[in-house]
């Protein structure tokens, strides 16, 4: 069976926004973030990296510094939360002037999650997506994924339409990450074969 995944914002939402950073050294985990991902990982959802950096495109940092920093995230999710990204997908193309996409993976598509669920085999209905502006909320939708708003202050423009409409709103990784749990937990008793019903206490003493 596919499995269910978290797709994670990277700036903003699993670390700090810093504009155009590739310095591991200004790597800053937003709070609750590693212990979030590290509860999430223990249930068997796996986590994949959805982020825009168009810092390549516009040509504010090469290739090789980003995958630099993308290295350094890595080896710091393993080492201080034991977490192991599934995947980690960008689009690297800058928009126009006007802040329009000028490719077709750009969030607010859905088009590096579909790409990740296809070649990781992952089940888009029982997946989340996790960001801090409504594009973010907007790729998880038309993907197929419930989605939460991490509400750290990045989005400005609160353009409205029901696909930029998160299915939840939270401002800290503890809450998105029992948001998730409660909904995986609930799904469980389905999500494969049926079970018969547990006996109580009672019944299993002897
Ligand atoms: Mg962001
Ligand atoms: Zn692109």
């Amino acid at each position: 069976m596919s499995h269910a995944a978290v797709f994670v914002d990277k700036d903003g939402t699993l670390v700090t926004n810093v504009p155009y950073n590739v310095d591991p050294a200004q790597l800053r985990f937003e709070p609750g973030a590693l212990a979030a991902l590290a509860r999430l990982v223990s249930v068997g959802l796996e986590i994949v990296i959805i982020s825009n950096q168009s810092g390549l495109g516009r040509g504010l940092f090469t290739w090789p510094q980003f995958l630099d920093l993308r290295q350094a995230l890595e080896r710091r999710l393993r080492d201080e939360a034991g977490v192991a990204l599934r995947g980690f997908y960008i689009c690297p193309h800058a928009p126009d002037a006007q802040g329009q996409a000028t490719c077709d993976c750009r969030k607010p598509a859905p088009t590096l999650l579909l790409r990740a669920a296809q070649r990781l085999d992952l089940d888009l209905s029982r997946s989340w997506m996790v960001g801090d502006t409504l594009d973010d909320v907007e790729a998880g939708r038309r993907a197929g994924c419930r989605t939460i708003l991490y509400d750290s202050g990045g989005e400005t423009l609160w353009r409205d339409a029901p696909e930029r409409r998160p299915h939840a709103r939270r401002t800290h990784w503890s809450e998105v990450a029992a948001t998730i749990l409660a909904d995986a937990w609930r799904e469980r008793p389905s999500a494969g074969h049926t079970r018969a019903p547990r006996p109580a206490a009672w019944q299993r003493a002897g």
